[in-house]
């Protein structure tokens, strides 16, 4: 029996290349016609654009002014997991990203974000800057693959000690989430090691603030412009301390769409938490609650 399916297997495989050469030899001109003009616009690309880093950007200077403060949802996510209220199991994370994506929505990096809330403009109407706190190796593991499949621009916010533990993102990983092609993966801060920092020292929460800053831009060469409070408890310590360390946007756990009333420091983020339908997901998302 395992002989005759081996020589059925052969016979198709026979079958199918020979199949292919004859359509093959039939088209060869054409092809390489083809391929000539294709090698031409794949250099014309290069030329602008070395790397595909995802979704198209729409240069700042066409966005558009919106009518009042620009208001933004900035989602907040954590693992990629099977699990509690703050793990995104992966085939919901993954349709979520699709669901974005078919909408129409632009997703925004933080530099990005940051000029959306300060001039009050945006690319289009429908934005969104998605956030995932923490750093677990499931970015990695599953969310790298889908973040490229939908060309996704998403940020990580890091615990710069976080990276020894096996639940979390290396050095490595890190750098490869950072460097990636196909998406853009923004590394941002999550202090050094996720205290609540209403309950630290000013002098305690500078450190926190500013050291995990200083680590990130010395490892990946990119600037860190935001943090993001643990647990989301801060205090007006530290908004003046994340200031001083050199943040122009600070993420909290409040919960609503962000705009630059709340303080740039002090900005709202939309908890996304698993089992939502597509029509929920999708006015989560435009509404912030
Ligand atoms: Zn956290």
């Amino acid at each position: 029996m395992i002989m005759r399916v081996k020589a059925l297997g052969i016979g198709l495989m026979a079958m199918l290349v020979l199949g292919g050469c004859t359509s093959k030899a039939s088209s060869k001109h054409s092809a390489a016609v083809r391929v000539t003009a294709k090698q031409k616009r794949t250099e014309r690309r290069k030329a602008v654009r070395h790397v595909n880093h995802g979704q198209k950007r729409i240069p700042v200077s066409r966005w558009h002014k919106t009518a009042g403060a620009a208001r933004i949802p900035i989602l907040m996510y954590h693992d990629i997991n099977v699990g509690n209220s703050l793990q995104m199991p992966p085939k919901q994370m993954q349709n979520q990203l699709h669901w974005l994506k078919d909408a129409g929505y632009y997703f925004l990096s933080p530099d990005e974000a940051y000029v959306a809330l300060t001039q009050n403009k945006l690319p289009q109407r429908k934005v969104v800057w998605v956030t995932f706190d923490d750093g677990y190796k499931t970015m990695y593991t599953h969310g790298l693959p889908m973040f490229k499949q939908v060309g996704a621009y998403v940020t990580i916010n890091e615990i710069t000690d976080s990276l020894t533990n096996p639940n979390h993102v290396d050095l490595q990983q890190l750098r490869a989430l950072s460097d990636a092609t196909g998406t853009t993966v923004n590394i941002e801060s999550h202090t050094v090691s996720h205290l609540d920092m209403n309950k630290l020292p000013m002098a305690k929460q500078m450190t926190e603030m500013s050291y995990s800053r200083g680590r990130l831009q010395q490892w990946l060469h990119t600037d860190i412009n935001t943090v993001a409070y643990p647990a989301g408890h801060y205090n007006r310590d530290s908004v003046i301390a994340a200031q001083k360390a050199g943040y122009k946007m600070a993420l909290t756990t409040k919960p609503g769409l962000a705009t630059a009333k709340q303080g740039l420091l002090q900005l709202h983020r939309v908890r996304v938490n698993p089992g939502l339908s597509k029509n929920r997901y999708l006015e989560l998302v435009q509404t912030g609650i």
